[in-house]
């Protein structure tokens, strides 16, 4: 179809309807040829994708197709791999009083019309995986990139409907206007990434219709350094987590939480592992990346004297430049402790030790990530049994989101629901429960 007019958001979820309701997308040669076109997509337009990342984030070649494009072409293969084996019903046991022909099992089933809102800090990568599961799961696709991230956003608007079956997806772009009146619509399901003060006006949106959400949110996710460790290996994990991105990554670790004395040593070796990454003049490096606006910004300066600077404290207005920077002898009051970061700024907060450390923690909302660098079996076992957090890093920042068979999302505040591999076939499908006993 092609439309010379923008169509409305009704107009846009009926014609999807429709077609949904002509069964077009169930057939799993239609979820694979999508998967198989979006692949095509992503292939063929990687430097064009690129180039637009680097427009809106000042991205590298190297991490726009490592963190957006081979990400999502990774997701797609291991989808493709093992479609077939997620949609097979499975069999339950069925109890004695039903009788010994009947038998039980679930099916999987598309739910309809689904919408994705992404947010700007991975604009690609954050639309086109969840993408992937609603495709896969042969639903119908509203797809909303962000405003914040224009470059890309257009290069999406522009790719999908060239690659992918119009009739079943479309891409609405712009802002808060454009995303409340999809959000008046009746959808299926509705997967949201962003904040939690958006992510609480989607739930209420969706709430309208008895619509399922998924919230993948952020929040303050703590790294937790114990004693004797090799504060250089751990230094480098943590800097290249950290300052991924510019630092904003949901995932990334937001803040430090150690001892006294390891944080005296860590403080070099973070020094070091910054310079070892990004030179002695972050600014000129092609690798680190910018913050992506003028409000961020101005916000994230505001958060630079919140403690005693280790590395970098200084930043660039007219190039949206803010240095990877480390504070030391940080107050759990201070600014910098009372938000989200979401950029280059790494506090590093002291506690006496593991119980401090895990009641700290347990003092604030629910991390979407924990990390633990340690060597202790009984401090891993602690902390796994004691706190609570989407996922939980032992020695190794962000890299359980690029494992496909682990469900990535938050608990509490910092989410609600998961995806990646079949947890995305969970959310994007219905499980319907079927018993059959013969008539005779
Ligand atoms: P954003 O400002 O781009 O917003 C996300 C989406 O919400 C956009 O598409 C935007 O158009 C829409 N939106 C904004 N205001 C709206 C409103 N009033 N009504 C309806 N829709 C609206 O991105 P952001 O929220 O700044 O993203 C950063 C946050 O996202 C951070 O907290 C980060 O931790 C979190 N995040 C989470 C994940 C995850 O996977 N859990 C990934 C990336 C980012």
């Amino acid at each position: 179809m092609n439309h010379s007019t923008p169509e409305q958001p009704a107009d846009i979820v009926a014609r999807l309807r429709a077609t949904y309701r002509t069964g077009r997308t169930k057939p799993v040669e239609w979820r694979t040829g999508q998967l198989g076109r979006l692949r095509a997509m992503l292939t063929e337009n990687g430097d064009a994708l690129a180039a637009a990342l680097h427009a809106d984030l000042g991205k590298s070649a190297t991490e726009a197709y490592r963190t957006e494009i081979d990400f999502t072409v990774r997701e797609i293969d291991h989808t493709l791999d093992h479609l077939a084996e997620w949609l097979r019903p499975e069999p339950a046991p069925v109890p004695a009083h039903l009788g010994a022909d009947a038998t039980a099992w679930t099916q999987v089933e598309p739910l309809g019309v689904v919408l994705v809102i992404a947010p700007w800090n991975y604009p690609a990568q954050l639309l086109l995986a969840p993408m992937v599961g609603a495709l896969a799961s042969g639903n119908a696709v509203v797809a909303k990139p962000s405003e914040l991230a224009p470059a890309t956003s257009a290069a999406l608007a522009r790719l999908i409907p060239a690659y992918l079956d119009t009739d079943a997806v479309a891409v609405v772009e712009g802002g808060v206007p454009q995303t409340t009146a999809l959000l008046a619509e009746r959808f299926d399901h509705v997967f949201y990434t962003g904040n939690g003060t958006v992510g609480r006006v989607v739930m209420r949106a969706a709430a309208e219709h008895l619509t399922p959400v998924t919230l993948e949110l952020g929040g303050k996710s703590p790294a937790f350094v114990d004693r004797g460790t090799d504060l250089d290996v751990v230094a480098d994990r943590l800097a290249r987590g950290k300052f991924l991105n510019a630092g904003q990554t949901c995932v990334a670790p937001d803040y430090v939480l150690t001892d006294p004395d390891t944080a005296a040593a860590l403080e070099p070796a973070l020094e070091r592992a910054v310079e070892a990454l990004y030179g002695t003049d972050p600014a000129a490096s092609p690798e680190y990346g910018r913050i992506i606006n003028e409000r961020h910004f101005d916000r994230l300066s505001g958060l630079l004297d919140s403690g005693r600077t280790v590395v970098g404290g200084t930043g660039d207005r007219a190039s949206k430049y803010i240095a990877p920077t480390v504070l030391a002898d940080v107050d759990p009051e201070s600014p910098v402790m009372r938000e989200e970061i979401f950029g280059p700024v790494l506090p590093i907060v002291t506690v006496p030790g593991l119980d401090a450390a895990i009641d700290f923690i347990n003092d604030r909302d629910k991390p979407l990530a924990l990390y633990v660098f340690t060597e202790s079996d009984g401090t891993r076992e602690r902390i796994a049994a004691e706190t609570s957090s989407g996922g939980l890093g032992y020695g190794l920042p962000l890299a359980h989101l690029t494992v496909s068979d682990l469900p990535f999302g938050g608990v509490g505040e910092s989410g609600t629901g998961s995806y990646h591999g079949r947890w995305s076939i969970e959310t994007f499908s219905h499980r319907k429960a079927v018993l059959s006993k013969p008539l005779h």
